[in-house]
């Protein structure tokens, strides 16, 4: 039984009023006490302290210190989670940390459809190290078998799809790469902070994530990297002052930190770091598995609304899982005209967002939304289609973000 009251966790959000707010795992709501603590930075820490704040308010530690912050969320242990710069950049890091470890093999495996960056930078390593060092291939998730492993150095997975909501299973899955001798790098960024996971029992190598989606750190916080303890020997292959052994010794040459600290490279933005802490400690003594049972109830309500519906039924097809174990924190709507669709939501207050070529997603934040937010984005969305509203040319032009 969860022992989580869920009105007075939403109440420790600022959510503005007459909206319902469902995209949280593009950009988390924010946390009042973020907003008490940033000002509080800012004006003190900061504005007094300066320099000497690197000591005095512990800024130095911050990407250490968040990552500790971080590891329960996730599953992982004490030592192996650092924040900083962004998920891109952190899978950079483990790709090239998967090629040391497997060294004599080169072959990077990808999902087809994985989210662009990530594959951008898979790709970007090919062509940086060549092709007789790393390559990549993608394949259909469906279709993963040892066989198809047998000769990679990793495989990178999102353990939620950005466009369908399927999660991932992590625990098979892994088993199943490492059993031929393939590493895993999970992509996190749909999950952490929504689904519980156990990083350690499942043995996952890497892990990336965002602490702006489902951990609500604001907008463009830095992401984090995971690496298990095992593999904390590997090289950093954007070797840089933070990460060294002796930091202000400023020797000549490099000595890597032993640990996690040394995938660490250049200096890190204190306000984005103390607002991602701030917003981690809305996480404190809550369980995971209460925030995913919160997750797949109010995910689960909401495709109930859609089945009941009429109108829905013939509109919009259900893309994500229906069954439980395979859903993430959101639901995936598919219909014709879906970008002029989710613009007259957002103008009936509804925020969502839209996917290519004709996905609307409905993200449901465990830690903050409702049943009543479920209930209100359904009628909405019958009230729109059976309208037509989405016809009106305002809801034709795309921004540059969608
Ligand atoms: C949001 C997201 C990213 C974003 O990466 P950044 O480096 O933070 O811009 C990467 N991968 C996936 C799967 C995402 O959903």
């Amino acid at each position: 039984m969860s022992t989580i009251d869920f009105d007075k966790l939403r109440s420790r959000f600022h959510i503005p009023t007459r909206k319902v707010y469902l995209d949280g795992n593009s950009l988390g709501a924010l946390p009042r006490y973020t907003q008490e603590r940033l000002h509080q930075v800012i004006s003190t820490e900061w504005a007094d302290e300066l320099v000497s704040g690197w000591n005095t308010k512990q800024w130095i530690d911050l990407p250490l210190s968040v990552g500790e912050q971080i590891a329960p969320i996730i599953g992982a242990a004490s030592g192996t989670v650092v924040c900083c710069d962004s998920l891109s950049i952190n899978l950079f890091k483990a790709l090239t940390a998967c090629l040391e470890v497997n060294e004599g093999r080169s072959l990077i495996t990808l999902e087809d459809g994985q989210f662009p960056t990530d594959s951008y930078i898979a790709d970007g390593l090919s062509q940086l190290l060549g092709a007789d060092r790393c390559r990549t291939q993608s394949v259909d998730i469906a279709a993963l078998t040892p066989e198809t492993l047998s000769k990679s150095a990793a495989l990178l997975l999102s353990h939620v799809d950005y466009k369908s909501g399927a999660l991932r299973d992590m625990d098979a899955i892994t088993a199943m790469a490492q059993s031929v001798g393939c590493l895993v790098i999970w992509d996190l960024a749909h999950s952490a902070g929504a689904i519980d996971m156990d990083l350690e029992a499942s043995q996952v190598d890497f892990a990336v994530g965002c602490t702006y989606k489902f951990l609500n750190g604001g907008p463009g916080a830095p992401g984090f990297l995971y690496v298990a303890e095992r593999h904390q020997e590997v090289q950093n292959p954007l070797p840089g002052w933070m990460g060294h052994a002796r930091l202000f010794d400023f020797e000549a040459t490099y000595e890597a930190a032993p640990g996690i600290k040394r995938f660490l490279t250049g200096t890190q933005s204190v306000l984005a770091l103390s607002a991602v802490s701030a917003s981690l400690s809305v996480f404190e003594g809550l369980a995971m598995q209460d925030i995913r049972a919160r997750s797949l109830a109010l995910t689960r309500h909401f495709i109930t609304r859609w089945e009941q519906s009429t109108v829905l039924q013939s509109y919009a097809a259900l893309v994500t899982p229906f069954d439980d174990a395979q859903r993430g924190s959101q639901v995936s709507l598919a219909l014709e005209h879906a970008f002029p669709v989710s613009q007259a939501l957002i103008a009936d207050g509804v925020i969502v967002d839209f996917r290519e070529p004709s996905i609307v997603r409905f993200g449901f934040s465990p830690l903050y939304n409702t049943f009543s937010d479920a209930d209100h984005a359904i009628a909405s969305l019958e009230a729109v289609l059976t309208s037509e509203r989405y016809r009106l040319p305002q809801f034709q032009i795309r921004s540059t973000v969608t």
